[in-house]
């Protein structure tokens, strides 16, 4: 592989960068996700080679900030790596996409601590996988919800936490997990504990054999933590972190993911068209208006995500910005919305292409990315959603305007 040598802010040599920009080492990587997504979705197994290739392509750590090692990268150009993997292997898409919404809430909350910071250099240097636990038995897909607690013990606390989802948790070398403050707060006083995976014990508890996503590997485990360092626990509170990046990067890149998954779909039905058009010159074939169709859907699908993450690009930095009512509702709109489009155009899709996109192994097939796709609405329920947004539209102004918040 082709690599240069960067000299990060500090004037240290930083580890050599591959080269190209940020699109090719991403489109060497979706190269080899393409390559094993069948098998990774037929044997429900972690997409090694593509995570390999992303630690290769150092894409792990590109997010952190250049004076700790990384490349600075923004949350627009990670959302366009979402979307070029997502064509490839939607697993493989989603395991970089949840690894860089938990690295958000690392980068814009996490420089003020020492401790994190020194996380964030070993992100960059060491290409550290980060997974995330937040889903517990008991609270469900409640995000803002915990039942486990830090239980403090002078300087060093223990958790343990029935974690009903950790996608990669057996693969992460880091979990982000929230909890409780303390053992008396309240269910929605959380914070969110950084996890090396030598310092933890995870007993597996029930096993991803799921529709969709299955290279995910989302199995349930028990998480057992003890005599870590508290200064391991961000100190804002998760309330904060949720808000003002967590919620951001989550429906961002999920839905770049998603973008990716359904524009792969729509160029399965264009090649097909034009396949058919092909073999009969002078008509217009019957699937050309379904497809014409799906592409004005794929449309009005990226002008969602590409009108969320410029709202995103214009507030970071703002934590009042972030933290809006108004700001938090066009994102849960965003979530809703590409969601159910990502459903909706593979499946339009799928009828253009027809039995050779429903049969497996055809150069049209389209199976896989239906299945991964119906996962969209679930990945935090799209009815908990809108009923968080029904309760911010109760105490929201409306502004009315066409190109301003
Ligand atoms: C591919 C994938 C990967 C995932 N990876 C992770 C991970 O790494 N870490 C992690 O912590 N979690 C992960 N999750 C879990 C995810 O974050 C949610 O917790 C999960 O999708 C919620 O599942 P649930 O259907 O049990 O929803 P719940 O939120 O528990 O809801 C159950 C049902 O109740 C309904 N419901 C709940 N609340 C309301 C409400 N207020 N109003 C109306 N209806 C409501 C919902 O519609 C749903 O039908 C993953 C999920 C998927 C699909």
């Amino acid at each position: 592989m082709n690599m240069h040598v960067e000299v990060a802010a500090t004037g240290t040599v930083a580890a050599a960068i591959p080269a190209g920009g940020l699109d090719a080492r991403a489109k060497r990587v979706a190269e080899i996700a393409a390559r094993h997504a069948d098998a990774v979705d037929r044997e429900g197994r972690f997409p090694a080679e593509a995570v390999a290739a992303l630690k290769a392509e150092r894409l792990l750590g590109i997010q952190v900030p250049r004076a700790l090692g990384g490349e600075g990268a923004s949350m627009s150009e990670i959302a366009e790596l979402c979307a070029i993997l997502g064509r490839a292997c939607s697993a493989s898409a989603m395991v970089f996409a949840m690894h860089h919404i938990k690295l958000a809430s690392l980068v814009t909350h996490g420089i003020d601590s020492p401790w994190h910071c020194g996380l964030m250099e070993r992100v960059a240097g060491e290409q550290l996988l980060i997974a995330s636990s937040t889903t517990e038995a008991g609270i469900g897909g409640d995000l803002r919800n915990s039942l486990c607690a830090v239980e403090a013990d002078g300087d060093t606390f223990r958790l343990t936490k029935e974690a009903s989802v950790i996608s990669y948790g057996a693969q992460a070398d880091l979990i982000l997990a929230t909890a409780r403050r303390h053992p008396e707060a309240a269910t929605s006083d959380q914070v969110l504990v950084a996890l090396l995976a030598d310092q933890i014990t995870l007993e597996r508890t029930s096993v991803w054999d799921t529709l969709g996503m299955r290279g995910t590997c989302s199995d349930g485990f028990v998480l057992k933590a003890e005599g870590l360092p508290l200064a391991q626990v961000l100190q804002k509170p998760f309330a904060e972190i949720a808000a003002q990046s967590m919620l951001a990067a989550s429906h961002l890149l999920w839905g770049s993911v998603w973008f990716g998954i359904a524009s792969y779909a729509v160029d399965r039905a264009r090649a097909f068209v034009q396949g058919e058009a092909r073999k009969k010159p002078g008509q217009v074939p019957p699937g050309a208006l379904r497809l014409a169709e799906a592409a004005n859907e794929l449309q009005a699908m990226k002008s969602n995500v590409v009108a969320g993450l410029a709202r995103y690009e214009a507030a970071k930095g703002d934590p009042d910005s972030l933290s809006a009512i108004g700001f938090s509702i066009m994102l849960n709109n965003v979530k809703i919305t590409v969601s159910g489009q990502a459903v909706d155009i593979v499946q339009r899709a799928l009828s253009v292409v027809g039995i050779l996109g429903y049969k497996n192994g055809t150069p049209f097939s389209l199976g896989r990315q239906l299945r991964d796709v119906l996962s969209a609405p679930l990945m935090i329920s799209n009815d908990r959603i809108l009923s968080n947004t029904a309760n911010l539209l109760l105490v929201q102004k409306g502004s009315g305007k066409l190109l301003s918040a």
